[in-house]
């Protein structure tokens, strides 16, 4: 099958903050977000997010106390 989109798909594939992510093997829209990698809830595929949490969006501290 020959994908028009030639050229996104050979773009890695990243999860992007605020779009609509694909999962790449079970086509789910349903992710669990980390802080490095968002995880597929549907069958737990990982994705490298495509970018880091901005200043001022909320990041999980280990140093809080
Ligand atoms: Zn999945």
């Amino acid at each position: 099958m020959n994908a028009p989109a030639a050229l996104t798909s050979a773009a890695p594939l990243l999860y992007w903050p605020g779009e609509t992510n694909r999962c790449p093997q079970c086509s789910g829209k349903s992710w669990h977000v980390g802080r490095a990698a968002a995880e597929c809830a549907g069958c737990g595929h990982p994705l490298p997010l495509a970018r880091q949490p901005e200043t001022g969006e909320p990041v999980w501290e280990p140093a809080a106390q």
